[in-house]
Formats: structure tokens, sequence, C-alpha cells
């Protein structure tokens, strides 16, 4: 079969090391002779994969001891209850910004635990921008974003000044995609199926400091995030199949180096947006400046070619290029592991179309 260029937006495509590596673990994993889905999470094979992939995020990220590192299930959208129901006791506030749909389910979720003040929003322009130059109260509990909004293609180069106040992140769709400063952030947390492995776990990080914050309240012992600190996220039985496939894919990730990673997602995504830009039939749906180097959205500037440009892509096996169904029109996702070469061909393909089309 030729080579499908996957454009999908989670789950979304992985390393060819990290699949080649899975299947060969499927028959037989670590020398055990059996296959990775029926082994003891327990084993020492097994508890060795789970370290290991403890360690390379945080050699990646450049932690030292004073960050736990989990992996978790229930996915980044647990997430957006367990942090709230951990932190926010009677009377206290949580600040969010509204940046898209995954930004508003995190706030909906935070109401039912205390106060939340959404202290800026893009809502007015359909999430096309990120909104700039709000300050964040001092006396909140955390401060909680999204640096990189999937759906709408948005994404954050730069995070507030927070004045001492936690900072929160769901990095689920950009997290190893580039350097940043992860020692500026209190919590950091990412579904693992956009850019780091298979859906089935989330990467917890949280800073052991702003763990001692939460006050005395009771919460349930699966969604309390001491209990998996203590339990090394082995309280229960761990998604053992996606953790394996996260590890390789880290392990992947830190051959290459996070800044060469950035500098090939950045070809990457100026070969596309320059396209996007220069091609009659197409435009793009974000502020330049909020441009996402992980999610690429884009419109036919006549609707009636959607469709017809969608089947052409797929005769051409570029796959996964339809919009979310909330926004329409297109979206390229440029992950990691997706290769500059795809990218090409989509490029080809739109100036083929344009042609045809003239
Ligand atoms: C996909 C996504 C989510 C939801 O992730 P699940 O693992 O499906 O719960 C949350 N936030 C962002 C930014 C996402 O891209």
């Amino acid at each position: 079969m030729s080579k499908v260029h996957n454009f999908s937006a989670g789950p979304a495509i992985l390393p060819q090391s990290a699949i080649d590596a899975s299947v060969a673990a499927l028959q037989d994993f670590a020398g055990t002779g059996l296959s990775l889905i029926e082994v003891s999470h327990r084993s020492k094979e097994y508890e060795a994969v789970v370290a290991e992939a403890t360690q390379l995020v945080k050699d990646i990220l450049k932690l030292d001891d004073n960050y736990a590192v989990l992996f978790l299930q229930g996915g980044a959208s647990l997430q957006f209850d367990m942090i709230p129901m951990n932190w926010l006791n009677e009377g206290d506030t949580a600040v969010y910004t509204n940046t898209g749909v995954w930004a508003s389910r995190a706030i909906k979720e935070a109401k039912l635990f205390g106060n939340v003040n959404v202290v800026a929003s893009s809502e007015d322009k359909n999430f096309s921008y990120l909104p700039k130059g709000y300050t964040i109260p001092s006396e909140a509990k955390y401060f909680h974003c999204t640096s990189n909004n999937t759906i709408y293609g948005t994404e954050m180069f730069n995070f507030p000044e927070t004045n001492g106040v936690p900072l929160v992140c769901d990095m689920s769709s950009d997290i190893f995609s580039r350097p940043f400063d992860a020692t500026k952030f209190d919590m950091i947390y990412a579904g693992a199926q956009k850019n780091m492995g298979p859906a089935g776990t989330t990467l917890v990080i949280i800073k052991k400091s702003f763990l001692e914050t939460r006050g005395t309240k009771k919460i349930p012992t699966m969604l309390d995030y001491a209990v998996h600190i203590e339990n090394g996220s082995m309280y229960n039985t761990p998604s053992v199949f996606a953790i394996f496939v996260c590890m390789h894919t880290l392990r992947w990730i830190k051959a290459i180096g996070i800044e060469a990673m950035e500098n090939l997602n950045i070809s990457k995504a100026n070969l596309l947006y320059t396209e996007i830009d220069r091609n009659t039939l197409f435009s793009g749906t974000v502020a330049k400046e909020d441009r996402s180097r992980m999610n690429v959205n884009f419109v036919l500037n006549n609707t009636e070619f959607e469709t017809e440009f969608i089947k052409f892509c797929e005769a051409k096996n570029l796959v996964g290029l339809k919009g979310h169904r909330s926004v329409g029109g297109l979206r390229a996702s440029l992950y990691n592991a997706l290769e500059i070469e795809s990218v090409q061909v989509l490029v080809n393909a739109m100036q083929e179309f344009e042609k045809l089309k003239a």
C-alpha cells in the first residue's frame, strides 16, 4: 500500500519507531515470551517502562524532583474536573481564559467546584484569535489556560505574567512540539493522543509545592493527585499499552531533540501557511500572530468546492483534513511525527486544485 499522509487531529500520527516497537511487543514484550497486553503491570519489565517514560518527560522538559509526573486515565477531560476538585475549597476562585471548546469545557466543570472568573474570551470572533492584555487577580487559587486550541488552530507562544498565581495549562495538542520553560508552570496536562502517544493515557505534571496548597478537602481516592503520586501512577492498573507507546514516542523525541523538533515544526507550518496565503482558492481563518503550528485551519473561499477538495485529497492519500464538526472548513494537523514531505504533497494538491478551477 502506498504511503498515507495522516493529518488527523487526534488520535493522530505517531513515529514509525513507536509503532514498530509496539507491534513487536504485542508478540513478545521485553523477552518475557508474553504479549505486552497480557503481562502484569507490576512485573519488573513493565515497571521499567513507566519509570523510563516518566524520566523521559523530565529529561525533555528539564524538570527536577520538585515535579511529579503521572500517567493517568480519563483523558484531558477528567483533568477539567480533577483540578478544581483538588484545589478549590469553599469560597475559592479560579481564573480561566475561554479560547475554545476545550477551554469552555474546563470552565463548565470548574463551576461545579468553586467560583470561576473568566478573565478573557475570544468567543466574540468564534475563537479565531487569542485574547491578550488581561490581568490575573492575585487572590486566585490558580490560573488556567489552553496552550493550543486544537479545534480552532490558535497557539499561545507567550504565557501571561501571573503575579504569583499558580499557572495551570492544558497542553494536550502542542506539548513536546517546542522547548518552553516548564518550571514556570505549576501544573501541565495533556491527553496523549495528539502529540505523544495513543488514546488511553493522560500526562499530568505537578509542581509538588502547588500540591501543598490544596487545603483539607475530602477527595475520592481515584481523583486525588496525592494518591497517584504516592503510587507512581500505579494506584490502580495503568493504561499499560498506551504508556508503552508514549515511552517509545518520547525516546524518539529525545533523540531528535526538542529544539530540532521545533525547527521541523516551524518549517512545516511555514510551508503550509505560505501556500494558504498565496493560493487564490484558500484563506486562513486565524489571526496571523496566533496561528498554530500544530493545527492549521483554513477554508475554501468558495465553500461549494470543499467536499470536492477533500475527495481530491483523499484520492492522493491525504487524509484527516476535514475541519472539526463544530467549525467546518479544513484542518491540517502537523504533529511532530508528520514529515515535511507530507505537507509538500498537500501543498502540491492545493496548487493542482487551483489550476483545475482556474
Ligand atoms: C483533545 C483535547 C482535549 C480532550 O482530550 P480527551 O483526552 O479526549 O479528554 C482537551 N484539551 C485539548 C486542548 C485537546 O486538544
